[in-house]
């Protein structure tokens, strides 16, 4: 089966408001050449995920073998061939010098011969365009540093291969950002993670790229994974992990993050939320201390807190265009999921999501049993027309079906995804668990964050957040306080 590539695709057509045939066709013209400097602790790590994550991209890539004391590993390039051709099979990397017109990008500090170059810096990225000079790194860059330079710098590629309205992006000339520390100066977050009592719910885009980051974190500890599905083809271009030949397996999603976390304790729990929450209250696995949110509807957030864990990490993606990363971090006294996404928008009808994927109007919608007609079509952005063309002469009551914009197991099947995008919002989390890891006790404040990643983190992007004083996590404490109590209690027997 040829490797799909709709999602990336109908992510860049959503940006860009471009045609998909000669958007794709464009793309795949484009020729970015790699080479990066083996001497800059985490640049092996950081190859490994940029070629992958180009891979998901349908461009022409060549890899520069590196020379002298600078030449790349045999075992290193055999590598990262091998992670390409897991993720499409039919398209080789080229290992050689740069072809003429290649966008060069580069994992170093030496930028001179690079259109683009990005390093990682402790558990943060420095991305640097000509003329803006490296200061010295700080410490050695970590996995987490590793997985976040190449997630941006493929989201600078992308921009620069895809056809994009100006004034809907914003090219990075230069970014010193830290998903552990933000933008403050910080002490030194330790290197290490031990983990205790973690959960991760969601094994798709957000939570493969969560167990990327931890693997080669080489995080130790214990990780209870819950997802109901299975791993499919389209996963490949989409998720951090997982192969061609996996999705040819079917295997279920969380033995694909349980077999990248060979450091750490897995428990699988191949089912649903209520699933997880039935084995915390039978005492047969423990309340989880911190619960990495990783899924993708509000419906499954309400959810994720029900579990009332001590903390709820959420990393969500959306926006228009499926560009935008987000962190909610949430507690059982609040603010809470519910406080985040508050209870009357938590369904998003079959209505809501035609309407969304396609800009037709609500109140046409809604005289559903009236067949669609070119009229219709007139005014809508060209995605939608796009998508409703073929549909023309059927009533619109079922089109939602038709069109695949209904949600199977939870999940929306009909959503552009790009995994540099998921990588951001899993970096996001990770670096908010690292931060809460070393300040256990201290009054640290809750994160809302927010950024788009056509536009790259900023500054104003990061928020407070309190308690709304109507929610549930405020007029219901005694009640959370007890079902916590009780969980907390089957925690200790769970231990004996
Ligand atoms: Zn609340």
């Amino acid at each position: 089966m040829p490797t799909d590539y709709s999602r990336p695709l109908l992510l860049a057509g959503t940006a860009g408001g471009s045609e998909p045939d000669s958007l794709r066709a464009r793309i795949e013209a484009s020729q970015v050449h790699i080479s990066v400097d083996p001497t800059v602790p985490g640049s092996g790590t950081c190859l490994r995920v940029l070629v992958a994550d180009l891979r998901r991209l349908p461009v022409q890539l060549s890899l520069d073998p590196g020379r002298g004391s600078k030449r790349l590993g045999d075992d290193l390039v055999d590598q990262v061939l091998r992670i390409a051709a897991g993720i499409d099979p039919q398209r080789s990397i080229r290992v050689g010098g740069a072809p003429p017109d290649a966008v060069h990008v580069q994992v170093g500090v030496d930028h001179a011969a690079a259109d683009l170059t990005g390093v990682p810096d402790g558990h943060g990225t420095r991305i640097r365009r000509p003329g803006y000079p490296f200061p010295r790194l700080e410490h050695a860059g970590s996995g987490l540093g590793a997985v976040l330079t190449a997630a941006m710098l493929t989201g600078e590629i992308f921009k620069m291969v895809t056809a994009l309205r100006p004034g809907t992006y914003r090219h990075i000339d230069t970014l010193n950002f830290c998903p552990v520390a933000l933008f403050s100066s910080h002490h030194r977050a330790p290197e290490h993670l031990h983990v205790e009592r973690l959960a991760l719910v969601g094994a798709g885009a957000i939570g493969t790229a969560v167990a990327l980051i931890l693997s080669v974190l080489e995080a130790t500890g214990d990780l209870t994974v819950i997802d109901r599905q299975i791993f499919e083809s389209p996963n490949v271009i989409t998720y951090s992990l997982g192969t061609d030949e996996d999705a040819g397996a079917r295997l279920p999603k969380v033995d694909i993050v349980g077999t990248a976390l060979q450091r750490m304790n897995i428990r699988r729990v191949h089912g649903t939320v209520d699933d997880f929450i039935s084995h915390i209250d039978a005492g047969t696995m423990p309340l989880p201390h911190t619960v990495l949110g990783a899924v993708d509807n509000i419906a499954a957030r309400h959810d994720l807190q029900r579990i009332y864990a001590d903390l709820v990490l959420d990393g969500g993606t959306g926006g228009r265009a499926g560009t935008t990363v987000s962190l909610h971090e949430a507690l059982p006294t609040g603010p809470c999921m519910r406080c985040y996404f508050p209870t009357n928008n938590a369904t998003v009808t079959a209505e809501q999501r035609l309407h969304q994927a396609t800009g037709l109007p609500l109140a046409r919608i809604a005289q559903g049993d009236q067949a669609l007609t070119e009229d219709d079509l007139r005014g809508l952005p060209r995605q939608g027309r796009r998508l409703l063309e073929q549909h023309l002469g059927k009533p619109v009551c079922g089109l939602g079906r038709v069109m695949n914009l209904t949600t199977v197991n939870g999940d929306n099947s009909y959503q552009p995804s790009a995994a540099f995008v998921a990588q951001q919002a899993a970096s996001l989390m990770v670096g908010a668990l690292i931060a809460r890891a070393h300040n256990e006790d201290s009054n640290v404040r809750m994160r809302q964050i927010e950024y788009d990643t056509l536009y790259g983190p900023q500054l104003d992007m990061i928020d407070d957040r309190r308690p709304r004083s109507d929610c549930y996590c405020q007029t219901s404490q005694d009640v959370i306080r007890a079902v916590r109590n009780e969980r907390l209690g089957a925690v200790e027997a769970y231990r004996l």
